[in-house]
């Protein structure tokens, strides 16, 4: 098919389903059919031959792009066009993309269900009365929905994983350093990492070997030995040797999802995987030192949106101090503030020791229970999330709660190491369970291979 008889079918199905679920935040359809017109002439020409040229792609709205808005669903980036291109987004605008939108999320990827954007909720595709889960729910949405062919997302403690889970699409956080930062508006910057958010294991794989990059422009960029990954996908899982850790499957855990778990264990065993259960050490510690470390981070990272360089900026005010203040209190939304807050308060001095600097401790700590856990299996299987997609509305009154959901995902984030999450099953509702397979820096090869083989 051609790139506008792709982008026709896209821009149909979202007249459909987009009022009812509104993944976008921004959509340019007369941008992408200008893109398509110029990838035509080179995909013609023989100038594109790659998998991915002409395929119609949505962006999470905290990836910067040239000219197009990006507002990290934040009211404090209403109006905020960008002069630059993220560097992900770079490398699929390269392969022959098209951006056809941006998409929802949680504002600056805080949050878990993308209900703390300024610009309304992500409805799920599964059932419009329950979350995308989030912060990348409008990605999720969006593919689940076939409003686009793939998306990108971020994750920063399971921001790609768990939407994916609660949507039934296939996600990836990759190792961090693998897919450039520069571009992404930062979060959480020693754990945000971009990935793919596709329909399946083979997409995955492709759109992996495309983003992932080295990049001088980004310092923790890192070079890897190869970028090939589409080459892992074989249907062999023969020998894998794969731990679940107990202390996933306790107290908090979903039955339906714990026995969705088990029966994806069973099918590796069948197929010649060697699954055995074992304990993985200080899981109770990966929340706390998650959101200290991730909203201290934040604090600073968001120190720039004070209404001067770019941005949302306060009608009426007096001196400049009062102009930061009423700017900030308008433009940011509660939970931002909140994170702000705590950040705040576990970098100023006299708490730094107690809090932040036990947390960056902490977190060395669990890495290192990682890399013993990887000495043992090849890969680690565990829930996406505790349970299923929650009802709108239902996690805003309690952020601790939703805090805690985020219990299978952060350490990851922490560790640094590659996590894939891919859908096996569903509970009584229709609601879809996802699972996450999590192996040791740089094994996403690894995972692919074992995603590939069981769906
Ligand atoms: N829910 C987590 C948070 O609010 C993770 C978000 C993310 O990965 N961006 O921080």
């Amino acid at each position: 098919i051609s790139v506008r008889e792709a982008l026709d079918a896209v821009f149909a199905q979202i007249d459909q389903t987009e009022g009812r679920y509104h993944a976008y935040v921004t959509l340019d359809k007369e941008g992408a059919y200008k893109q398509a017109d110029v990838i035509q002439e080179k995909i013609d020409k023989g100038e594109l031959t790659g998998a991915l040229a002409g395929v119609p792609v949505a962006i999470k709205d905290n990836m910067c792009t040239k000219g197009l808005l990006t507002t990290c669903s934040s009211k404090i980036l209403e109006n905020y066009i960008p002069t630059y291109t993220a560097s992900a987004v770079q490398n699929l605008t390269d392969a022959g993309c098209v951006i056809i939108g941006k998409t929802n999320m949680d504002e600056f990827a805080m949050g878990s269900t993308t209900e703390t954007s300024y610009y309304g909720v992500t409805r799920n595709p599964h059932n419009p009365d329950h979350v995308p889960g989030g912060s990348s729910g409008g990605s999720a949405a969006a593919v689940a929905l076939n409003e686009c062919f793939f998306a990108l997302g971020s994750d920063t403690g399971g921001s790609i994983r768990q939407p994916s889970a609660f949507c039934g699409i296939t996600g990836m956080k990759p190792t961090y350093g693998t897919v450039s930062r520069y571009g992404l508006i930062a979060y959480g910057s020693s754990l945000d990492q971009i990935g793919p958010m596709t329909k399946n294991v083979t997409d995955c794989a492709a759109v992996l070997e495309t983003i992932a990059s080295y990049d001088k422009k980004d310092s923790t960029s890192m070079k890897r030995e190869e970028y090939d990954f589409t080459s892992a996908l074989v249907r062999d899982v023969k020998g894998l040797r794969i731990g679940l850790p107990k202390d996933y499957f306790g107290e908090g855990l979903d039955s339906e999802v714990k026995a969705a778990i088990f029966k994806a264990a069973e099918t590796f065993k069948r197929m010649g995987a060697i699954v055995e259960e074992f304990d993985l050490g200080l899981v109770q510690y990966a929340i706390p030192a998650y959101y200290i470390i991730a909203s201290a981070e934040a604090s600073s990272n968001l120190e720039r949106f004070d209404g001067v360089k770019y941005g949302y900026r306060t009608k009426e005010y007096g001196d400049l101090h009062s102009m930061y203040k009423k700017t900030r209190s308008e433009g940011f939304g509660s939970e931002v503030k909140r994170r702000i807050m705590l950040g705040s308060f576990v970098l100023s001095s006299g708490y730094y020791d107690a809090y932040y600097l036990k947390a960056l401790k902490t977190k060395a700590l669990i890495k290192q229970e990682f890399d013993k856990a990887f000495e043992k299996y090849d890969i680690i299987l565990a829930p996406a999330a505790p349970t299923t997609a929650p009802l709108l509305g239902s996690s805003l009154q309690d952020p601790i709660k939703m805090y805690l959901s985020d219990i299978y995902t952060i350490s990851a984030n922490l560790a640094g190491i590659p996590g894939l999450s891919i859908p096996c099953g569903k509970d009584n509702k229709g609601l879809p369970i996802g699972m996450q397979l999590l192996g040791g820096c740089f094994q996403e090869k690894t995972l692919l291979r074992a995603g590939f083989a069981y769906e």
